[in-house]
């Protein structure tokens, strides 16, 4: 079985992440989407809204699951769940720069993972968590960049 990885932060969840998701899932026998607390940034969802939000975006693709991250290296959890794929999406240079030495840094903890990028497709490649997070701050309209239950779920933190 060819299984991958797609890790990721997801707060919240936008319609890039779901291309890749979508695209991801055609490719691979076993997608998991692997949700992380993101170390370096304090997320406006919990994990478990977090977790609610994709499963309900992938409830049509019986080939991906969702799962938390372990506190552990990816290449290490990726093992423990059979994949040798971690997959990331591109959208620009600095998405390049930031990825290309973990893609490297990885291959050397664990040369039997690869990584494979996604090229982000072009009406997905302004569209970051931050941007939606923003945009809602500000009430503006989200229906082209997330789908409706987290389009909901923006308003409503933003509401308080
Ligand atoms: P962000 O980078 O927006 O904070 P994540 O950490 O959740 O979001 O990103 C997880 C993965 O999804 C990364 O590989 C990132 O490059 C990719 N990604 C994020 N937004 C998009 C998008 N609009 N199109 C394609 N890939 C994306």
């Amino acid at each position: 079985m060819n299984i991958a990885i797609y890790p990721g932060s997801f707060d919240p969840i936008t319609n890039g992440h779901i291309n890749i998701i979508r695209r991801g899932s055609k490719l691979f026998d076993k997608l998991y989407v692997v949700l992380s607390e993101n170390i370096t940034k304090m997320s406006l969802f919990s994990l478990e809204e977090r977790v609610a939000q994709v499963e309900k975006v992938i409830a049509d693709l019986p080939n991906v699951e969702v799962v938390v991250a372990e506190r552990q290296l990816t290449v290490d959890f990726a093992k423990t769940l059979g994949a040798t794929v971690i997959i990331k999406g591109l959208r620009n240079t600095t998405d390049y720069e930031y990825e290309f030495p973990m893609a490297q840094v990885n291959a050397k903890l664990d040369p039997n993972i690869e990584t494979l990028f996604l090229t982000a497709t072009p009406e997905h490649i302004y569209l970051s968590s931050t941007m939606v997070k923003e945009i809602a701050k500000f009430g503006g309209d989200l229906t082209v960049f997330v789908p409706e239950h987290v389009a909901t779920a923006l308003r409503a933190k933003f509401d308080d």
